[in-house]
């Protein structure tokens, strides 16, 4: 379905990023998956992937915290038809105690790597004569929380910059959209369980119960499988006329 099709995948040796880039090579897209490490591991992972799928996959580092870098994975990359904006970090405290290299971060590498990624990417999509760029925000994109400023911030930022986009690209055979998950049990997310554990004194169970899918009315996470299936969805031609919104994929979190 996407053969002959080269997707960028930002932030994907791990987590959601790897999902989605699974999810795309399995399709037959050929892919550049990206972190800011530069590890036997991460070329491995690109090997074992391009064997298994029967596609060309190539391990691109580029530190998105750096606009120049986020240009350069594009260019190096050489073709972009599919952009998948994943790569993000989060940090949490109130704002009087927000660390500012935090937020400078949070916003370059959640929101200002995805201007730069597009930039880059947009006039090769005009040449190719199709384009599909999907944004993983977060229904941090939709609602905020108490302590995560700059992520909340940041992941408005980019359903805004989604709609700017889908509205420059809207007469071109070009979409972009934003998928916005609810809590999705990534690595990053498994971190957060022991301390959290601790703090409340909780159990693991009543911990993602009560207090990460509190908010979740699903009580389930959603799958980095099920992120992988709603870019696949984006990029299919039933959504040729989605362009410049949002899919929520949050088990109701948005609902209420
Ligand atoms: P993760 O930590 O497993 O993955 C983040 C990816 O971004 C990793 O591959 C990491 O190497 C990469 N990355 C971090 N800093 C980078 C940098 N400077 N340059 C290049 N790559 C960098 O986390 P995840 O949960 O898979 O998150 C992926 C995306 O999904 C993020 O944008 C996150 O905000 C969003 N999201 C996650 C959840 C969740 O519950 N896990 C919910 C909503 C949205």
């Amino acid at each position: 379905q996407l053969s002959g099709k080269t997707a960028i995948v930002t932030g994907s040796n791990s987590g959601i990023g790897l999902g989605i880039a699974r999810e795309l090579a399995r399709s037959g897209a050929d892919l550049v998956i990206n972190s800011y490490t530069d590890t036997e591991e991460d070329h491995e992972l690109a090997r074992k992937m391009a064997e298994e799928f029967s596609v060309t996959v190539r391990y691109i580092q580029a530190d998105l915290s750096d606009g120049h870098a986020a240009r350069g994975l594009v260019e190096r990359a050489g073709a972009c038809d599919i952009l998948v904006n994943n790569a993000g970090i989060q940090h949490v405290a109130a704002v009087p105690d927000f660390p500012v290299e935090k937020w400078n971060a949070i916003i370059a590498i959640n929101l200002s790597s995805a201007f730069h990624t597009a930039a880059a990417a947009l006039p090769m999509m005009r040449k190719a004569g199709w384009g599909r760029i999907v944004n993983i925000a977060s229904a941090h994109g939709l609602t905020a929380s108490p302590f995560k400023s700059a992520y909340v911030s940041a992941k408005h930022g980019i359903v805004g910059f989604t709609k700017t986009v889908a509205l420059e690209t809207a007469e071109e055979p070009i979409t972009c959209n934003a998928i916005c998950p609810g809590y999705v049990l990534t690595p990053l997310v498994e971190a957060q369980i022991p301390d959290t554990m601790k703090e409340y004194g909780m159990d693991r169970e009543t911990v993602i119960r009560d207090v990460l899918l509190d908010r979740q009315p699903s009580k389930e996470f959603a799958t980095v499988e099920q992120l992988g299936g709603t870019t696949l969805f984006l990029c299919s031609d039933a959504a040729a006329q989605i362009t410049g919104t949002t899919i929520s994929v949050d088990g109701g979190w948005t609902a209420l």
